[in-house]
């Protein structure tokens, strides 16, 4: 089930559309073109979990793309329309039970509307969460090294390609995830030109260790430089916030593909999987299973203090 909330300056809540019925103009340049923006986030017991950052997030990509989207009083008024419909539809609360919550995924959706004219097009979507999600942090990922396609500085020098922003286009995204299950695998971490770490398709990227160099104890977090032209994820954000309460140091890369191998774990972490334990890359053990789930229990427990 589906539920779809426009955002529309004649209903100040939103307007509820059946989302079995065509909504959306075949001329819209987010159909035609691709030309906008989203963001996917998690909501549990019919609460969506860190809405302002996505919200700043949203707004920043609309920066990015000269698109003029509505204020966030008003996002928020219709995430609270669709969300309260969705877990009407549902029942009391929203979604699947996963761990006794119930959850389900809040999408904001943004296009430049229809050609022609100058008025963007923007919507909230409730629908229920791939139970594949679970699945993947309890068990674990099979990942694949892939090309990317530019070098880590274009983002500075091509702010055209609006890297940093997240657009309509996954197509890309989607293909090279498509690619990793032809191979096997169940999941890919981009690089860059100049062989340098980016971004899972549709989540960032998390390495860990618990000993230096010289087996000294450590508890130290790192993550790509977000001036490699990644998107600034928002899970990754409240984990760094969290994990330095807990005494964790914090690193930003920049990050090469044998700093993941020689990690003591790897994860992909987004909003709606969060915390994903990478097992292998390229078919390469990372650390051992005991050190991995002993690590994602304890920065899984850290991030839920923070949602
Ligand atoms: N990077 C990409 C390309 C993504 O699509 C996503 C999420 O969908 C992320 C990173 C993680 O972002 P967040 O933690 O805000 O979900």
């Amino acid at each position: 089930m589906t539920v779809l909330v426009f955002l529309d300056p004649a209903h100040p809540a939103g307007r509820l559309v059946d989302a079995s019925s065509p909504a959306i103009l075949a001329t819209d340049q987010g159909v035609t073109r691709g030309d906008g923006i989203f963001e996917s986030m998690l909501a549990v017991n019919g609460v969506p979990r860190k809405i302002q950052a996505h919200l700043q997030r949203l707004a920043g990509s609309a920066r990015t793309m000269d698109l003029t989207i509505p204020p966030a009083d008003v996002w928020q008024a219709a995430i609270e329309t669709a969300v309260a419909a969705f877990g009407a539809a549902e029942g009391q609360h929203s979604g699947a039970a996963v761990n006794g919550e119930k959850q389900c995924v809040v999408k904001l959706i943004a296009t430049r509307g229809p050609e022609g004219g100058n008025t963007p097009t923007a919507w909230v979507q409730v629908s229920a969460i791939s139970p594949a999600l679970a699945e993947q942090r309890a068990k674990g990922l099979d990942v694949i090294l892939l090309e990317r396609g530019y070098d880590s500085d274009i983002a500075i020098r091509a702010p055209w390609l609006l890297l940093g922003a997240k657009t309509l286009s996954y197509a890309v995204n989607m293909a090279a995830l498509r690619h990793a299950h032809e191979q096997g695998a169940d999941d890919v971490i981009f690089t860059s030109g100049d062989s340098l770490v980016l971004e899972g398709p549709t989540s960032s990227v998390l390495l860990a260790h618990i000993s230096d160099d010289s087996g000294v104890p450590v508890k130290r977090l790192i993550t790509p430089h977000l001036d490699t032209g990644i998107l600034p994820g928002t899970t990754q954000g409240a984990l760094f916030a969290a994990a330095k309460e807990a005494g964790w140091e914090l690193g930003y890369g920049p990050v090469t593909p044998a700093d993941l191998l020689d990690a003591d774990a790897v994860w992909l972490i987004s909003s709606l999987r969060l915390l994903a334990p990478v097992n292998t890359i390229d078919g390469a053990e990372i650390g051992t299973a005991a050190i991995r789930e002993r690590l994602s229990e304890e920065l899984s427990a850290i991030l839920a203090t923070t949602l």
